[in-house]
């Protein structure tokens, strides 16, 4: 935080300036210290977005399309399977090997397999009918999520947006939540044609930015293609796992965004 914004704030908040009012003013703001990094390279789907249960709802929509004469509970099944993606289907999307259409058709079909549901190809319209609705009107931010990314901009952190979803999705989700003039740098699989973890994903979004990795941190839910990758591109990073479990003996990182500040303030 600049030093003019503390001041702004002690006015606006009737705080008697001085060292104390700096000192209990950065406590506030939840961060204190020189700049960690000059660019946060953050996650979108299921990092600020509950983007799994916007896919779990939109998915049981498309069901009932498609299938309307399945149970409830045949629908919630093919929803955690097509969210879930037990396959891998999506990271041959992220790799370039599936279009985007190619990967959906698949997780419905392996959805459908899995369910006993009989899936045809042609009947894939339909299902977007009830899926690409049903998923728009389920997006929902994290609560945690926008104040994280404010309190890395009052630190004057560039925050760079890199998603493995498509441009039109990812577009679709930031208009839907109202913040689609909110980032300047929003980098998808469709940039480059292909997502995480190729480091040069992550090389391209630090670039944006006009940063080295070196001076980048990446942040997201996903060990192997948020932190591990972009580790491995030469930047910082930093594990969101909101279920605190951990992976293969690495500890989360952060458990929730409001705890973004602080992990960011250590990694200086
Ligand atoms: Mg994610």
């Amino acid at each position: 935080m600049e030093i003019t914004d503390l001041v702004g704030t002690a006015v606006r908040s009737g705080v008697t300036w001085g060292a104390d009012a700096v000192r209990r003013l950065r406590a506030r703001s939840g961060f204190d210290g020189p700049r960690p990094c000059h660019v946060l390279v953050l996650d979108v789907d299921d990092t600020l977005i509950d983007t799994a249960a916007a896919m779990r709802t939109a998915a049981r929509a498309g069901a009932l399309e498609v299938w309307p004469q399945s149970s409830a509970a045949d629908r919630e099944r093919f929803g955690e399977h097509f969210s879930g993606d037990p396959e891998g289907i999506f990271a041959r999307y992220t790799a370039g090997e599936l279009r985007f259409h190619e990967m959906r058709k698949a997780r419905i079909a392996t959805a459908a397999s899995d369910v006993g549901l009989v899936w045809e190809s042609r009947r894939y319209r339909r299902f977007c009918s009830g899926y690409d609705p049903a998923f728009a009107a389920a997006q929902r931010l994290y609560p945690d999520a926008m104040a994280a990314v404010q309190a890395a901009e009052r630190w004057g952190i560039t925050v760079v947006l890199l998603t493995n979803s498509s441009n039109s999705a990812t577009r679709m989700k930031l208009q839907v939540l109202g913040v689609s003039e909110r980032f300047e740098h929003v980098v998808t699989t469709d940039t480059l044609g292909f997502g995480k973890p190729d480091p040069r994903i992550f090389e391209h979004a630090c670039a944006l930015a006009g940063a080295a990795p070196a001076d980048c941190i990446a942040v997201g839910d996903n060990y192997a293609n948020d932190v591990a990758a972009a580790r491995d591109a030469g930047l910082r990073g930093l594990w969101l796992d909101r279920s605190g479990r951990g992976i293969g003996g690495e500890p989360p990182s952060i458990r929730a965004l409001s705890e973004l500040p602080a992990a960011l303030s250590r990694a200086v």
